[in-house]
């Protein structure tokens, strides 16, 4: 049985029998301050009649704080329990909004050799409850000045090795009445599996960050094994055809994680610029954070500097993700299973945490 808050408000119709009354059960219960801890056993205008049968087995699925942790610039990171397995979600404060970084698998399905999250193996894939429900908890704490206005699926998992829950999920946050967030504010972010690439780009007006990290195939397969089946080529192939196609607006970005001496040099800046010509796309340099034991290592302010002014002079809409909440282990790629006097560090507990970004 689906639970709120993912049924989408045609499906909640049905249910209700009218779509009068999906529409105020959905606003009042996104409008209430703080957020429910279940589904109330009254909902004003829809009836005792109708409402007391739809709850027999239903739940509210927000939720429960384990552990909440707040860096210096405001990101806050948050350890959430979904009966017993856990998960990070990172709510990040800008000027006049907040973004929250949901996660969509506990653990992950592929393994990026810099991305502490592959520590964990493949937990389970998260129910689009549990995606939305993240997203609602964080919203009810962003600040007043900030609301929380963007989601990006950037958190713990592969979206696209889900997606069929991450699609419902992009549904329900966006529907009307509410929370109804903007489809270009709401970005899911992939490793690049081609197949849930296509399908994504055909089915979803989200946004779409695609983690290169390398501008060639060689390179690339070293960080990101499953290159070797699907190749850069492909993956930029299916957003210049979705560029070419879509009559939409839809933000390409393009995420760079950089690595000292490995993919940072002037010859890649170069190589990236002739890669995404026709791709409308912006690119967001990362760099590395670190990560023991992978033998990488994070370039220097100047050389992301310069890798990034070279990318700027050629024409490319180029931003660098200084690290935000580093210090709280919210940084891309970091994670927390369980943290000694030293930093981060993986343990057996089923507690695990997010990569995220900034
Ligand atoms: N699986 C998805 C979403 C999770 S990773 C994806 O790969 O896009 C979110 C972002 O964090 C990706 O762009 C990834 O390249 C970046 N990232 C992962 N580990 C990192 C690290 N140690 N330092 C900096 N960025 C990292």
């Amino acid at each position: 049985m689906r639970h709120l808050p993912a049924l989408t408000v045609d499906e909640l119709a049905f249910e209700l029998g009218s779509r009068t009354r999906a529409f105020e059960a959905l606003k009042w219960l996104y409008a209430q301050r703080p957020l429910p801890a279940s589904l109330p056993d009254t909902v004003p205008g829809v009836s005792h009649r109708v409402w007391r049968p739809f709850l027999a087995g239903r739940r509210w699925q927000v939720p429960r704080v384990t552990e909440r942790q707040e860096s210096s610039d405001g990101t806050t990171k948050y350890a959430l329990d979904f009966d017993g397995t856990s998960v990070e979600t990172v709510r990040i404060p800008a000027k006049g909004r907040s973004t929250i970084c949901v996660s969509s698998q506990a653990g992950c399905t592929r393994r990026c050799t810099f991305c502490a999250t592959k520590e964990l193996g493949f937990i389970r894939q998260l129910k689009a409850e549990e995606m939305v429900g993240q997203y609602l908890l964080a919203r009810s704490e962003a600040p007043p000045d900030a609301p929380a206005t963007n989601v990006v699926f950037m958190g713990m998992g592969e979206p696209f090795d889900n997606l069929d829950e991450v699609l419902r999920a992009v549904d329900c946050l966006t529907q009307s009445p509410a929370p109804q967030l903007r489809h270009v504010a709401v970005t899911v972010s992939t490793s690049g599996v081609l197949p849930g690439l296509k399908r994504f780009l055909a089915e979803s007006k989200a946004s779409l960050a695609l983690s290169l990290n390398a501008t060639t195939d060689e390179v690339r397969a070293q960080v990101m094994p499953q290159t070797k089946t699907w190749p850069i080529a492909s993956l930029l192939g299916a957003l210049r055809e979705d560029a070419v196609r879509r009559r939409f607006r839809r933000d390409y970005f393009i995420e760079y994680v950089l690595f000292g001496g490995l993919n940072d040099t002037d010859a890649d800046a170069d190589r990236l610029v002739a890669l995404l010509e026709g791709i409308p796309s912006r690119v967001n340099l990362i760099p590395y954070n670190p990560y023991p034991g992978t033998g990488l290592t994070t370039p220097s302010a100047e050389r992301v500097n310069a890798f990034h002014a070279r990318l700027v002079q050629r024409g490319l809409l180029t931003m660098v993700r200084w690290p935000r909440g580093r210090e709280i282990a919210a940084a891309c790629g970091q994670l927390v299973l369980s943290k000694d006097s030293s930093g981060f560090s993986p343990s057996t507990s089923p507690t695990v945490a997010s990569a995220s970004c900034g």
